[in-house]
């Protein structure tokens, strides 16, 4: 009775162990002691725990050693221990009271320990062997009671509570861990801003669990959608990217590296291929909402390939259908961001093409915002001090062009900005003295302007003016010479008259002068009619030096008697169509303009060269005072004079012989005196 209620006791002091203890070695070791020192009183209790080659080895028990050996060292290995195999097959106790009389003991176990009799009996929970008990005594038999078994199977079920427990703890544990693992990998997945770095998450995870640092990432093309490319390799892979595709083609000659990626792809099936030519390949499918969006491939290099388990793969799994969503995220990202760069390509080119053909307009051209700020100006406007575009966008164009405030530009761009209307105007401009037109247009932000340069326009109209005021003088001419040659005629009958009467015989010489006097007056008559006549005259190739040497004696005698030089400079010139007389005329009025304008020991120079292959050039240079701006605008007006005495022809006359011999001519003047330069065209 006293050990029966001993043997509860102490079954009720396991079952409370087992309640709060979790050490299974512990546990076993107890129960282990319980069943040979209270039940059976044997010398040897040993628990074997199953192993992955399906051997079971020692784990718990006693004695710690027999015969040298410890129980962690021994083995049972069910293919050639009859009884083991039965236990586990029949999942049954088995008690072989006589070892002689029976074969399934171990022989040479039953040899070495003296086994005389032996109780096997499995550890089961619901149905899962969880390991094998075994108890003999040492070289005496046991001689046990079916009730003395039935107590020993009770607490070898303790044992298979404490195992089953341990077991759900461990399982428990791992799962909590992997839970935890896959909380890290969401957590360090939703950081990564790019795709780079989340597969760089990714790969660290898996590395992590299948300890194999040579991964790879194929992603399928977001846009066309069928290509697979090798997008990543992992930080610490033993290959380059090549060096990866070229080696794993061509490991195997049955399965092509390419050809599995393909096929994951479109089974969406993980592949494991633990003997991949020697190395342990895995590829796991990256699906996000039912659409693959690439590979992700670890290979073993180096040593045995591993073979993972179910759970690291399902795991892995895990991890990849965590990362796909990430990635699908920003791989979508990744086109919106290239959609953009490429609408962004596309307007800049569109706008290189809007600017370059404002550009190619060679009118200065601008625009303006609402607060008279520089928007926009091409290269071909005019800006003052050498300032370049870039100086003045963003800035007010009063602040550019200030001295153009309150006048006409400043008024006419306030009312096209004000009114909303074209305006289009001339103006004179302070800064270059080129006149511009201007039309201003206005838009949405303001007003756009462009500007014409007319300076040559302008030149080309006053050219006409003066042109036409020839003709004016040609049919003033017409008219007054008429008037005066009727009433010269007369006269001049008269003193011819007058002369054959004897009366006058005395002043017959003076009659004489008045009569020449008279024809030379109507002489010059003609000539001031010729003025007037735009035709061209009556042209000989002549050497435009010859007839400038031919005055020259004159010349000098009109410098002389007013104390003041002539110098000559003539060069080698082609010869030209010329008129000589007019020629002739028009150096008389050029150089007499010249000594005209200068003081007493001032020097004039004729001179004559070619200045390219199509013009020769005569100069007439004085070191006179200059031409007033206001009086070069009239110059060539008919009568239009600065001097007392002065008649106001001599230039225009000179205009219109330069218009018949097909020359211009051109006015340089300064403070140190003008050149008048006449320019031939060589025809
Ligand atoms: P005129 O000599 O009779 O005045 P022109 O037609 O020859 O008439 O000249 C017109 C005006 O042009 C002159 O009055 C003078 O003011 C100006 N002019 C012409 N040539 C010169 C010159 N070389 N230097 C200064 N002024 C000149
Ligand atoms: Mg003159």
């Amino acid at each position: 009775m006293d050990r029966e209620q001993m043997r509860y006791s102490r079954l009720a002091n396991i079952t409370k162990i087992l309640n709060t203890k979790l050490e299974l070695c512990e546990v076993l070791q107890r129960v282990t002691a319980a069943i040979s020192e209270e039940i059976v009183q044997c010398s040897s209790v040993g628990v074997f725990l199953p192993q992955e080659d399906g051997t079971f080895k020692g784990y718990a028990g006693k004695p710690d050693n027999m015969n040298g050996e410890t129980l962690d060292t021994q083995i049972i290995d069910p293919e050639i221990d009859l009884l083991a195999k039965e236990l586990i097959d029949t999942k049954k106790t088995i008690y072989i009271p006589d070892t002689s009389k029976d074969k399934r003991p171990y022989p040479r176990a039953v040899e070495a320990f003296k086994i005389k009799s032996i109780l096997a009996l499995p550890i089961l929970f619901e149905q899962d062997l969880f390991g094998l008990v075994f108890l003999f005594n040492y070289g005496t038999p046991m001689n046990l009671t079916d009730s003395e078994i039935q107590s020993v199977e009770a607490y070898v079920n303790m044992a298979a509570v404490a195992m089953r427990n341990a077991n759900n703890l461990t399982q428990k544990e791992n799962l909590i861990d992997q839970k935890q693992l896959l909380l890290n990998v969401t957590r360090d997945l939703s950081m990564c801003s790019s795709l780079e770095e989340s597969l760089e998450k990714c790969f660290f995870y898996i590395e992590k669990i299948l300890h194999s640092k040579n991964i790879a990432a194929h992603f399928l093309d977001p846009f066309e959608k069928t290509t697979i490319r090798l997008t990543k390799l992992s930080m610490n892979c033993d290959w380059t990217e090549v060096e990866w595709m070229k080696n794993l083609n061509n490991t195997s000659k049955d399965k092509n590296y390419t050809d599995m990626i393909q096929e994951v792809t479109k089974t969406k099936k993980i592949i494991h291929l633990p003997s991949f030519d020697l190395k342990g390949l895995l590829m796991i499918p990256l699906v996000s909402m039912g659409k693959v969006l690439g590979v992700i491939a670890v290979v073993h290099l180096g040593g045995e390939a591993p073979n993972y388990e179910d759970s690291q793969i399902q795991l892995l799994q895990s991890i990849v259908d965590a990362t796909a969503p990430t990635f699908s995220n920003l791989l979508y990202m990744d086109q919106l961001e290239s959609m953009v760069k490429e609408r962004t390509r596309e307007l800049a080119s569109a706008n290189e093409m809007v600017t370059s053909v404002i550009e190619s307009i060679t009118d200065g051209f601008f625009t303006l915002n609402k607060d008279w700020e520089f928007t926009y100006i091409n290269e071909h406007q005019y800006l003052p001090q050498g300032k370049k575009a870039n100086d003045v966008l963003g800035i007010n164009m009063w602040e550019i062009f200030m001295e153009n405030v309150g006048m006409d530009i400043y008024r006419e761009l306030h009312r096209s900005m004000s009114q909303r209307i074209t305006v289009n105007f001339e103006m004179l401009s302070p800064y270059n003295n080129n006149w511009y037109e201007v039309v201003a247009y206005p838009f949405d932000d303001g007003i756009c302007c462009l500007l014409k340069d007319i300076t040559e326009k302008k030149e080309y109209e006053k050219e006409l003016k003066r042109l036409s005021n020839l003709d004016l003088i040609g049919q003033m001419a017409a008219g007054i010479s008429h008037e005066i040659r009727n009433p010269m005629t007369t006269v001049k009958g008269f003193l011819q008259l007058i002369k054959k009467e004897e009366d006058f015989e005395k002043h017959k010489d003076y009659l004489n002068i008045m009569i020449e006097e008279l024809d030379r007056a109507n002489s010059i008559i003609t000539e001031f009619l010729s003025m007037g006549n735009t035709r061209t005259s009556d042209l000989k190739m002549l050497d435009l030096n010859e007839v400038i040497h031919d005055i020259i004696p004159l010349i000098e005698v009109d410098a002389s008697n007013q104390n003041k030089f002539i110098e000559f400079h003539t060069q080698d010139i082609p010869k030209l169509f010329l008129n000589r007389n007019e020629i002739r005329q028009l150096l008389i009025n050029l150089y007499r303009n010249g000594l005209e304008a200068m003081c007493a020991g001032k020097a004039l120079s004729i001179s004559t060269y070619k200045e390219d292959e199509n013009t020769v050039v005569l100069a007439v240079q004085d070191q006179g005072v200059g031409i007033q701006p206001e009086v070069l605008e009239k110059l060539g007006t008919p009568f239009y004079t600065t001097k007392d005495n002065g008649t106001g022809l001599g230039l225009g006359i000179c205009y219109a012989i330069a218009a018949r011999h097909n020359a211009n001519i051109e006015i340089q003047t300064g403070s140190k005196g003008t050149t008048f330069i006449v320019k031939f065209k060589i025809r």
